[in-house]
Protein backbone atom coordinates (compact mmCIF):
# COMPACT_ATOMS: atom_id res chain seq x y z
CA UNK A 1 0.00 0.00 0.00
CA UNK A 2 1.37 3.39 -0.99
CA UNK A 3 1.77 6.48 1.76
CA UNK A 4 -1.66 8.07 0.29
CA UNK A 5 -3.47 5.16 0.70
CA UNK A 6 -2.35 4.71 3.94
CA UNK A 7 -3.54 8.25 4.53
CA UNK A 8 -6.53 8.20 3.28
CA UNK A 9 -7.28 5.59 5.02
CA UNK A 10 -6.80 7.13 8.21
CA UNK A 11 -7.93 10.44 7.44
CA UNK A 12 -11.29 11.75 7.14
CA UNK A 13 -10.36 13.15 4.02
CA UNK A 14 -12.02 11.39 0.90
CA UNK A 15 -11.48 13.16 -2.58
CA UNK A 16 -11.49 12.08 -5.83
CA UNK A 17 -12.14 15.59 -7.87
CA UNK A 18 -8.89 17.60 -5.68
CA UNK A 19 -6.92 19.70 -7.46
CA UNK A 20 -3.19 18.77 -7.11
CA UNK A 21 -1.62 22.36 -5.80
CA UNK A 22 0.51 22.85 -8.55
CA UNK A 23 -2.69 22.77 -10.75
CA UNK A 24 -4.70 25.15 -8.74
CA UNK A 25 -1.97 27.69 -8.38
CA UNK A 26 -1.62 27.44 -12.25
CA UNK A 27 -5.22 28.12 -12.44
CA UNK A 28 -5.34 31.44 -10.49
CA UNK A 29 -1.56 32.26 -11.91
CA UNK A 30 -2.97 34.76 -14.37
CA UNK A 31 -3.98 38.48 -13.79
CA UNK A 32 -7.28 38.02 -15.25
CA UNK A 33 -8.72 35.02 -13.20
CA UNK A 34 -7.24 37.19 -10.32
CA UNK A 35 -8.96 40.17 -11.27
CA UNK A 36 -12.25 38.13 -11.58
CA UNK A 37 -11.69 36.69 -7.34
CA UNK A 38 -10.57 40.19 -6.52
CA UNK A 39 -14.35 41.83 -8.60
CA UNK A 40 -16.24 39.21 -6.87
CA UNK A 41 -14.73 40.18 -3.68
CA UNK A 42 -15.55 43.69 -4.23
CA UNK A 43 -18.78 42.98 -5.18
CA UNK A 44 -19.79 40.84 -2.08
CA UNK A 45 -22.56 39.04 -2.92
CA UNK A 46 -23.45 36.78 -5.73
CA UNK A 47 -22.93 38.71 -9.08
CA UNK A 48 -23.97 37.90 -12.64
CA UNK A 49 -21.81 37.39 -15.49
CA UNK A 50 -22.08 40.99 -16.74
CA UNK A 51 -21.34 42.41 -13.55
CA UNK A 52 -18.00 40.76 -12.90
CA UNK A 53 -17.14 41.54 -16.21
CA UNK A 54 -18.07 45.45 -15.76
CA UNK A 55 -15.93 45.24 -12.90
CA UNK A 56 -12.90 43.45 -14.29
CA UNK A 57 -13.40 45.86 -17.00
CA UNK A 58 -12.72 43.05 -20.11
CA UNK A 59 -14.70 44.01 -23.01
CA UNK A 60 -14.32 40.60 -24.69
CA UNK A 61 -16.90 38.06 -23.50
CA UNK A 62 -15.96 35.09 -24.89
CA UNK A 63 -12.16 35.52 -23.54
CA UNK A 64 -13.85 36.26 -20.17
CA UNK A 65 -15.87 33.23 -20.11
CA UNK A 66 -13.02 31.29 -20.73
CA UNK A 67 -11.13 32.67 -17.97
CA UNK A 68 -14.56 32.27 -15.97
CA UNK A 69 -14.88 28.92 -16.36
CA UNK A 70 -11.72 27.74 -15.66
CA UNK A 71 -12.02 29.05 -11.85
CA UNK A 72 -15.47 27.46 -11.90
CA UNK A 73 -15.38 24.32 -10.12
CA UNK A 74 -12.70 24.79 -7.58
CA UNK A 75 -12.71 28.49 -6.65
CA UNK A 76 -15.69 29.76 -7.99
CA UNK A 77 -19.34 27.77 -8.22
CA UNK A 78 -22.50 29.18 -10.17
CA UNK A 79 -25.66 29.12 -8.49
CA UNK A 80 -28.93 30.40 -8.89
CA UNK A 81 -28.42 34.06 -7.97
CA UNK A 82 -25.22 34.38 -9.51
CA UNK A 83 -21.85 33.26 -9.42
CA UNK A 84 -19.70 33.36 -5.72
CA UNK A 85 -16.82 31.92 -3.71
CA UNK A 86 -16.12 28.69 -2.80
CA UNK A 87 -13.87 28.76 0.32
CA UNK A 88 -10.59 28.23 -1.76
CA UNK A 89 -11.38 31.48 -3.67
CA UNK A 90 -12.45 33.14 -0.89
CA UNK A 91 -8.32 32.14 0.66
CA UNK A 92 -6.70 32.99 -2.35
CA UNK A 93 -7.97 36.84 -1.96
CA UNK A 94 -7.23 36.47 1.85
CA UNK A 95 -3.87 35.97 0.93
CA UNK A 96 -3.64 38.65 -1.12
CA UNK A 97 -5.48 41.19 1.38
CA UNK A 98 -2.92 39.49 4.11
CA UNK A 99 0.31 41.24 1.72
CA UNK A 100 2.45 38.25 2.61
CA UNK A 101 2.43 37.42 -0.74
CA UNK A 102 4.27 40.69 -2.30
CA UNK A 103 4.59 42.81 0.88
CA UNK A 104 7.41 43.35 3.34
CA UNK A 105 7.04 46.57 5.18
CA UNK A 106 9.21 47.53 8.37
CA UNK A 107 8.17 49.79 11.26
CA UNK A 108 11.51 51.07 13.31
CA UNK A 109 11.06 50.86 17.02
CA UNK A 110 8.42 53.03 18.74
CA UNK A 111 7.33 53.02 22.55
CA UNK A 112 4.78 50.81 23.70
CA UNK A 113 2.64 50.43 26.91
CA UNK A 114 4.53 48.27 29.78
CA UNK A 115 8.05 47.93 31.68
CA UNK A 116 10.74 45.77 31.37
CA UNK A 117 10.52 43.04 33.78
CA UNK A 118 14.29 42.93 34.19
CA UNK A 119 15.54 47.03 34.24
CA UNK A 120 12.13 48.30 34.37
CA UNK A 121 12.64 50.89 31.74
CA UNK A 122 9.92 51.54 28.78
CA UNK A 123 9.29 48.89 26.08
CA UNK A 124 9.65 49.28 22.62
CA UNK A 125 7.78 47.63 19.86
CA UNK A 126 9.25 46.97 16.11
CA UNK A 127 8.14 45.40 13.00
CA UNK A 128 10.46 43.59 10.76
CA UNK A 129 10.36 40.08 9.13
CA UNK A 130 6.07 39.43 8.85
CA UNK A 131 6.70 39.94 12.64
CA UNK A 132 6.20 41.98 15.60
CA UNK A 133 8.43 42.30 18.35
CA UNK A 134 8.22 43.60 21.71
CA UNK A 135 11.47 44.45 23.89
CA UNK A 136 13.22 46.49 25.97
CA UNK A 137 14.01 49.75 25.23
CA UNK A 138 17.15 49.76 27.17
CA UNK A 139 18.77 46.15 27.66
CA UNK A 140 16.73 44.54 24.96
CA UNK A 141 15.07 41.75 26.48
CA UNK A 142 12.49 40.05 24.73
CA UNK A 143 8.80 40.45 26.37
CA UNK A 144 6.57 38.92 23.09
CA UNK A 145 6.75 38.19 19.49
CA UNK A 146 4.43 36.80 17.30
CA UNK A 147 3.93 36.87 12.90
CA UNK A 148 1.56 39.27 11.81
CA UNK A 149 0.80 39.63 8.08
CA UNK A 150 1.46 42.61 6.28
CA UNK A 151 -1.91 43.73 4.97
CA UNK A 152 -2.99 43.84 9.04
CA UNK A 153 -0.46 47.18 8.83
CA UNK A 154 -2.62 48.74 6.40
CA UNK A 155 -5.40 51.43 7.93
CA UNK A 156 -3.94 50.97 11.65
CA UNK A 157 -2.28 53.53 13.86
CA UNK A 158 0.34 51.93 16.00
CA UNK A 159 -1.18 51.94 18.93
CA UNK A 160 -4.43 49.96 17.16
CA UNK A 161 -1.37 47.64 15.33
CA UNK A 162 -0.17 46.94 18.81
CA UNK A 163 -3.99 46.29 19.88
CA UNK A 164 -4.71 43.60 17.23
CA UNK A 165 -0.89 42.31 17.83
CA UNK A 166 -2.02 41.21 21.79
CA UNK A 167 -5.75 39.40 20.44
CA UNK A 168 -3.58 37.43 17.65
CA UNK A 169 -0.90 36.50 19.40
CA UNK A 170 -3.27 36.00 22.49
CA UNK A 171 -5.88 33.93 20.84
CA UNK A 172 -3.58 31.57 17.90
CA UNK A 173 -0.96 30.76 21.09
CA UNK A 174 -4.18 29.54 22.72
CA UNK A 175 -5.67 27.42 19.81
CA UNK A 176 -2.31 26.01 19.37
CA UNK A 177 -2.23 25.11 22.79
CA UNK A 178 -5.75 23.41 22.18
CA UNK A 179 -4.32 21.25 19.26
CA UNK A 180 -5.13 23.32 16.59
CA UNK A 181 -1.88 25.03 13.84
CA UNK A 182 -3.13 28.85 13.08
CA UNK A 183 -1.84 28.06 9.83
CA UNK A 184 -3.21 25.29 8.12
CA UNK A 185 -5.85 23.71 11.25
CA UNK A 186 -3.79 20.47 11.05
CA UNK A 187 -2.64 18.82 14.08
CA UNK A 188 -0.68 21.16 16.92
CA UNK A 189 1.55 19.16 19.04
CA UNK A 190 3.00 20.37 22.53
CA UNK A 191 6.26 20.26 23.72
CA UNK A 192 8.07 21.67 27.19
CA UNK A 193 11.85 22.07 26.81
CA UNK A 194 13.56 22.51 30.57
CA UNK A 195 16.29 25.52 29.57
CA UNK A 196 17.44 26.53 32.79
CA UNK A 197 21.06 25.86 31.58
CA UNK A 198 20.74 28.12 28.28
CA UNK A 199 22.51 31.41 29.06
CA UNK A 200 20.26 32.72 26.19
CA UNK A 201 17.45 31.70 27.30
CA UNK A 202 14.71 34.06 28.59
CA UNK A 203 12.71 31.61 30.43
CA UNK A 204 13.31 28.33 32.63
CA UNK A 205 10.99 26.33 30.57
CA UNK A 206 10.13 27.07 26.95
CA UNK A 207 6.95 25.58 25.55
CA UNK A 208 7.13 25.02 21.65
CA UNK A 209 4.23 24.24 20.00
CA UNK A 210 4.58 22.24 16.62
CA UNK A 211 2.10 21.29 13.49
CA UNK A 212 2.35 17.99 12.95
CA UNK A 213 1.25 19.00 9.15
CA UNK A 214 2.92 22.05 8.02
CA UNK A 215 5.49 22.49 11.10
CA UNK A 216 4.54 25.91 11.39
CA UNK A 217 5.91 25.98 15.06
CA UNK A 218 5.76 28.72 18.04
CA UNK A 219 7.40 29.15 21.08
CA UNK A 220 5.67 30.71 24.03
CA UNK A 221 5.79 30.67 28.30
CA UNK A 222 3.59 28.37 29.87
CA UNK A 223 1.69 31.55 31.24
CA UNK A 224 0.58 32.47 27.81
CA UNK A 225 -1.73 29.54 27.27
CA UNK A 226 -3.49 30.32 30.58
CA UNK A 227 -4.71 33.53 28.86
CA UNK A 228 -7.83 32.05 27.90
CA UNK A 229 -8.60 29.77 30.77
CA UNK A 230 -11.73 30.36 32.42
CA UNK A 231 -10.61 30.71 35.65
CA UNK A 232 -7.68 33.01 35.45
CA UNK A 233 -10.11 35.38 33.23
CA UNK A 234 -12.75 34.93 35.99
CA UNK A 235 -9.96 36.00 38.80
CA UNK A 236 -8.85 38.88 36.75
CA UNK A 237 -12.92 39.88 36.14
CA UNK A 238 -13.66 40.04 39.92
CA UNK A 239 -11.14 42.03 40.73
CA UNK A 240 -12.35 44.26 38.07
CA UNK A 241 -10.14 43.45 35.41
CA UNK A 242 -11.03 42.50 31.71
CA UNK A 243 -8.07 40.44 30.71
CA UNK A 244 -8.58 40.33 27.26
CA UNK A 245 -7.84 44.27 27.05
CA UNK A 246 -4.36 43.60 29.36
CA UNK A 247 -1.72 43.56 26.80
CA UNK A 248 -0.16 40.32 27.23
CA UNK A 249 3.50 41.69 27.15
CA UNK A 250 2.56 43.71 30.76
CA UNK A 251 1.98 40.44 32.78
CA UNK A 252 4.83 39.37 34.37
CA UNK A 253 3.54 35.43 34.90
CA UNK A 254 3.47 35.53 31.10
CA UNK A 255 6.90 37.01 30.23
CA UNK A 256 8.85 35.13 33.17
CA UNK A 257 9.05 32.16 34.70
CA UNK A 258 9.13 33.99 37.88
CA UNK A 259 6.17 32.96 38.73
CA UNK A 260 6.36 29.23 37.33
CA UNK A 261 7.56 26.23 38.95
CA UNK A 262 8.38 22.75 37.48
CA UNK A 263 8.42 19.51 39.20
CA UNK A 264 9.35 16.12 38.00
CA UNK A 265 6.29 13.74 39.11
CA UNK A 266 7.27 10.15 37.21
CA UNK A 267 8.80 9.02 33.70
CA UNK A 268 12.72 9.51 32.70
CA UNK A 269 12.85 11.69 29.59
CA UNK A 270 12.95 15.53 29.69
CA UNK A 271 8.91 16.81 29.81
CA UNK A 272 8.01 13.77 31.15
CA UNK A 273 5.45 13.79 33.52
CA UNK A 274 5.81 17.04 34.36
CA UNK A 275 3.14 19.11 36.58
CA UNK A 276 3.90 22.82 36.41
CA UNK A 277 2.93 25.22 38.84
CA UNK A 278 2.08 29.12 37.46
CA UNK A 279 1.43 31.85 40.15
CA UNK A 280 -0.98 34.69 39.25
CA UNK A 281 -0.75 37.63 41.67
CA UNK A 282 -3.18 40.09 41.89
CA UNK A 283 -3.74 42.59 44.17
CA UNK A 284 -4.61 41.17 47.75
CA UNK A 285 -4.70 37.39 46.31
CA UNK A 286 -2.96 35.26 44.05
CA UNK A 287 -4.22 32.27 41.86
CA UNK A 288 -2.46 29.44 41.58
CA UNK A 289 -2.85 27.16 38.47
CA UNK A 290 -1.53 23.32 38.27
CA UNK A 291 -0.78 22.02 34.99
CA UNK A 292 0.15 18.64 34.20
CA UNK A 293 2.71 18.37 30.75
CA UNK A 294 0.05 18.70 28.30
CA UNK A 295 -0.75 22.16 29.89
CA UNK A 296 -4.02 21.12 30.82
CA UNK A 297 -5.26 22.68 33.87
CA UNK A 298 -5.28 20.10 36.81
CA UNK A 299 -6.60 23.01 39.38
CA UNK A 300 -6.62 26.31 40.32
CA UNK A 301 -7.01 27.77 43.82
CA UNK A 302 -7.24 30.94 44.72
CA UNK A 303 -4.97 32.12 48.30
CA UNK A 304 -4.77 35.21 49.71
CA UNK A 305 -1.12 36.54 49.24
CA UNK A 306 1.63 36.25 51.77
CA UNK A 307 2.74 39.84 53.94
CA UNK A 308 5.42 40.90 52.48
ZN1 LIG B 1 15.28 45.99 30.33
ZN1 LIG C 1 0.01 23.66 10.20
Amino acid sequence: MSDSQTNEADSILACEECLAPAEAFAVVGNETRLAILEALWELDRPAAFSDIRREVGMADSAQFNYHLSKLRGQFVRKTDDGYEFRAAGRSVIAAVLSGTLNQDPRLRPFEVTGECVDCGASLVAGYEDEQVRVRCGECGRGHGSYAFPPGGLADRTREELMDAFNQRARHLSCLSADGVCPECSGRMETHLFDTRDDPDADLDVRVEHECQRCHHTIHSSVGLVLLDDAEVVSFYRDHGIDLNAVPYWTLEWCVTDEHTTVEQVGGDGPGDAWRITVTVPLEDERLVVALDDDLDVLDATRRPCEAA
